[in-house]
């Protein structure tokens, strides 16, 4: 079937002319060889159906930010995949990669489709369809995705943007009226659940795992077409070096970007939950949400991967020395054009050049302090600062995102003629306890074992601040603009999921309207609360899978 025209996209597919396509037309399950990717139709579903429409992503397409009766019911044909627009020729991408450490061979596009490559008036994307049916990378799988999972990738990629993280966006959330199988927590527990195709977009899908798969295999024509299509396309300061230059200048960049995409994870407390070689974008983007999660509670051994609970591999404090072992695994999969180790290894070296100053300049700029080496740094008392709070946070259950945007109203500097200049005392002690204590689970316990540590930090912190002679106001702007106060934290979006599944949209569109101005103190404070305690040990708050 045939779209009508009222859905505008400009196709140019540029990947399907310039990278060696698999010739095998049928769509079967296969090992492919040789190839970057396979032609495959999305399977039609029943009854597809908009839940959602995301109006900036539509707009960078040159897609109507509303839909009318008409192209509502052309955008759920094409969003679903049961209707093709002029042309798209849809496609799945080869890759490969190591999970959980281990190599893994072909994984691909077992589930995603790609309509195809458009140009619009936010630039060039591609845009892919998240469980559209099944490919020739399918493997196990059915190609399906869950409405919880699809609600969860498309809140989380818009909140991300919003957030000023790097990302993959969404533009619909499409219910595809046709159950879908899954056994969430791998325990012979397998039930029917409603269905759901997310529409994702980003200037390229390419992961870490599109080159390892050419290098495992030694296909060295497919690597150079791949090498030189990425770095023509979406790294032209480089285009113009030869091909080994070129690659190294790749992976230097793309070391930059991943330290400064995980900078971004650890400042806002996103777990990505599954980091393995093939959900690591080339472009630095966050990408494949799964069993992500966000700290309600600063934790840095929390993963919300219940599939990763032994050996926490993924956990939030890993996030930058495993997305450096990712790295590592790029640079031998660039090995073919770059036959040269100690080049590889001066590459790499940029990520580490990258990451130390700058997680530490940031989580000094979640406290309102300049980065090392700015004016006015004290650089031991500064670190010491950021430690010590890490440490007090640590010892009993803290909301960090609270917590920061509590630090940031303090009253730091007292007024001229106050006769107060750092005065202690009980009624002191009450004022600097009253800032934390809304970031604090239980507040009275916290204040019986951990209330010196506290005190003692916020003195510090407090003394540090009139050293440092910025304004309150000033500074609390400044905090403001990098600790978020809305992020769409697991119990919230299971709440949007526990509505979706009965029907009711509402609570997914109030959510997303939230993290649509996540730096600002929300209209309903119920987005900007902390973990209650139903959701603690409910799955899909505390315990996540890879089941979706
Ligand atoms: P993930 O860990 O979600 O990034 O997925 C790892 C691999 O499994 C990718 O190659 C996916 O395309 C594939 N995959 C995940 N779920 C399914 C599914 N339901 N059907 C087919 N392939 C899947
Ligand atoms: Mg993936």
């Amino acid at each position: 079937m045939t779209a009508p025209a009222v859905l505008p996209l400009q196709f140019d597919n540029r990947a399907l002319r310039e990278l060696p396509v698999d010739p095998e037309p049928r769509n079967f399950r296969r090992f492919v060889r040789g190839a970057c990717l396979s032609r495959v139709a999305p399977t039609p579903v029943g009854a597809p159906s908009v839940a959602a429409w995301v109006p900036e992503v539509a707009a960078m397409l040159g897609l109507p930010e509303r839909l009318d009766t008409a192209t509502e019911a052309a955008a759920a044909a094409v969003f679903s995949g049961n209707a093709t627009l002029p042309g798209s020729e849809p496609f799945a991408w080869r890759y490969g990669g190591h999970q959980f450490g281990s190599w893994a061979d072909q994984l691909g596009d077992g589930r995603a489709i790609s309509l195809g490559e458009v140009h619009g008036p936010g630039g060039r994307f591609e845009v892919q369809l998240k469980g559209a049916g099944p490919t020739p990378y399918s493997r196990g799988g059915d190609g399906r995705a869950v409405l919880r999972s699809s609600l969860r990738e498309l809140l989380c990629s818009e909140a991300m943007a919003h957030l000023g993280v790097p990302t993959t966006r969404a533009l619909s959330l499409v219910t595809t009226g046709e159950p879908v199988v899954r056994d969430m927590f791998y325990d012979g527990n397998a039930r029917p659940e409603p269905g759901a195709i997310v529409c994702r977009v980003a200037p390229s899908f390419v992961r870490v795992g599109h080159f390892e798969i050419l290098a495992a295999h030694g296909e060295q024509q497919a690597h150079d077409a791949l090498l030189d299509h990425v770095v023509r396309h979406h790294f032209p300061a480089l285009a113009a070096l030869p091909r080994r230059e070129a690659a190294l200048g790749l992976l230097r960049e793309v070391c930059r970007r991943s330290a400064e995409l995980v900078i971004h994870w650890q400042r806002v407390g996103f777990v990505h939950g599954v980091l393995n070689t093939d959900n690591l974008s080339i472009l630095g983007l966050t990408i494949d949400y799964g069993p992500y999660g966000w700290l309600d509670t600063w934790d840095p051994g929390w993963t919300p991967n219940t599939t990763d609970a032994h050996g926490r591999r993924y956990r939030f404090g890993a996030q930058p020395q495993v997305v450096l072992w990712n790295l590592v695994q790029l640079a031998n999969a660039l090995y073919p054009a770059v036959p040269d180790v100690p080049a590889l290894e001066a590459a790499l070296e940029v990520y580490e050049a990258v990451m130390t100053p700058g997680l530490e300049a940031m989580f000094r700029g979640k406290l309102g302090l300049p980065g090392p080496g700015q004016d006015g740094t004290e650089e031991e008392e500064d670190a010491a600062l950021v430690l010590g709070l890490g440490e007090a946070m640590s010892a009993a259950e803290t909301d960090p995102t609270l917590l920061y945007r509590a630090l940031a109203g303090m009253v730091a500097v007292p007024e001229a003629g106050s006769g107060r200049d750092g005065a202690e005392g009980d009624a002191d002690d009450a004022a600097l306890w009253g800032v934390i204590e809304p970031a604090l689970y239980d507040a009275e316990a916290t204040r019986r074992d951990h209330g010196e540590r506290w005190l003692g930090w916020l003195r510090r912190y407090r003394a540090r601040l009139r050293r440092l002679g910025r304004q309150d106001d000033e500074r609390a702007a400044a905090m403001n603009a990098v600790n978020p106060v809305v992020i769409p934290r697991n119990f919230l979006a299971q709440e949007a999921i526990d509505a979706a599944e009965q029907g009711d949209f509402a609570p997914l569109h109030a959510l997303l309207d939230a993290c649509r101005r996540p730096y600002e103190e929300p209209a309903n404070s119920a987005f900007a609360r902390k973990r209650p305690e139903w959701a603690r040990s409910r799955p899909g708050c505390s315990m996540l899978s890879c089941s979706s």
